[in-house]
């Protein structure tokens, strides 16, 4: 089907309208009409082919909130009017382990990404959600509960449920310390998970200043990591460290305020860590992971919670073609809330 988006051409070049085909739906898809999209920091990369493995033309954006405006006979699980969410991954094998667990993002194939991948029938490139319409497999369309806006829900499609999906395996809840390193679109919706989850938050930022926004988002206390007296007190303080610093940094630092068997989980940066030192994960058993986005199950699990705890992502709200302007402003690490795109701004002609 024929629709439009705002792609980029090249890593150097903004993105503008595009004119392109979807694929026609399948009996298993709906067709959405996009409503809003979140802007992650990985189009950003993606846009600008940081990770060397954009192809172009190439439409990004992987947080989207749409209404189904077509549903192909064999879909079970929507009907059109619905108000539906697409995240990260459109595909996956649906029959390895992982798939069966509910872990697509681990999938044994891969996963299929929702911009990056390609369809798996016409061998097409995936365009994200910077676009009028999406067609996708009704499994990985995830159900918006009622009560939740939304004009600012998409951002929970990504960096809601990366953050979320930590919380969860490492079991954040009362009487379990959390600490959160980096207060960006992740960093804020990791606070705000963990202190609906009952957990004890602590935000770690370079300095105090970012106290008030650590405080108004429900956090106990922040701890300073330039204050080494701070540092020092707090060693072996914490259960659970979710980093979400995205660039290289050195994580020797935050180790030893781990407690006994306590998990640093990383999921902001990809890519090489500088050297570290493994004492203090050996004397204390501690950990340092990784974390992937989150299965479908989880993704929906967290709508749910969010629509009942009434907990939203700190959004503002623009139109598409601000959108250059809105990726300069992501490059400054300048915002701390999440840019959404009201796609009613992106017009058919
Ligand atoms: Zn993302
Ligand atoms: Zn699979």
């Amino acid at each position: 089907m024929r629709t439009i988006g705002f792609a980029c051409s090249s890593a150097e070049e903004d993105l503008a309208p595009f004119h392109f085909d979807r694929r026609n739906p399948r009996s298993n898809d709906v067709v959405m009409e996009i409503l809003y999209c979140g802007v992650c920091h990985s189009d950003l990369h993606w846009a600008r082919n940081d990770w060397g493995q954009t192809c172009y033309p190439t439409i990004p954006g992987h947080e989207i909130v749409g209404r189904v405006i077509e549903a192909g006979p064999d879909v079970t699980r929507h009907k059109v009017g619905d108000i539906v969410a697409v995240g990260c991954m459109v595909d996956s094998c649906q029959t390895c382990d992982q798939c069966r667990r509910g872990e697509e993002q681990y999938c044994r194939e891969g996963m299929n990404g929702t911009y990056g991948g390609f369809d798996v029938v016409e061998k097409t490139p995936n365009m994200g959600g910077y676009s009028k319409h999406l067609v996708v497999r009704q499994e990985f369309a995830l159900k918006m509960p009622e009560g939740l806006d939304i004009s600012k829900a998409a951002p929970l499609l990504c960096a809601g449920v990366t953050t979320w999906s930590p919380l969860r395996t490492w079991q954040a809840g009362p009487g379990k310390r959390v600490a959160v390193i980096g207060l960006g679109g992740l960093g804020q919706m990791a606070v705000k998970l963990a202190v609906a989850l009952g957990a004890e938050v602590t935000v770690i930022s370079r300095s105090d200043r970012k106290k008030q926004e650590a405080l108004a988002l429900g956090a106990d206390q922040l701890l300073a990591s330039s204050n080494e007296k701070a540092m020092q007190d707090a060693a072996n303080g914490f259960d659970l460290i979710i980093d979400t610093v995205p660039v290289k940094h050195d994580i020797t630092p935050y180790l030893p305020l781990l407690d006994i068997d306590g998990t640093i989980a990383m999921v902001g940066q990809i890519g090489p860590l500088p050297e570290s030192s493994s004492l203090p994960l050996v004397y204390g058993r501690r950990r340092i992971a990784g974390s992937l986005i989150g299965g479908i199950r989880e993704t929906q699990e967290l709508l749910d919670f969010c629509a009942r705890k009434n907990i939203l992502p700190d959004t503002k709200t623009i139109a598409i073609q601000d959108i250059n302007k809105a990726f300069d402003e992501l490059e400054k690490g300048a915002s701390y809330y999440r840019f959404v795109i009201d796609m009613s701004t992106l017009k058919e002609d």
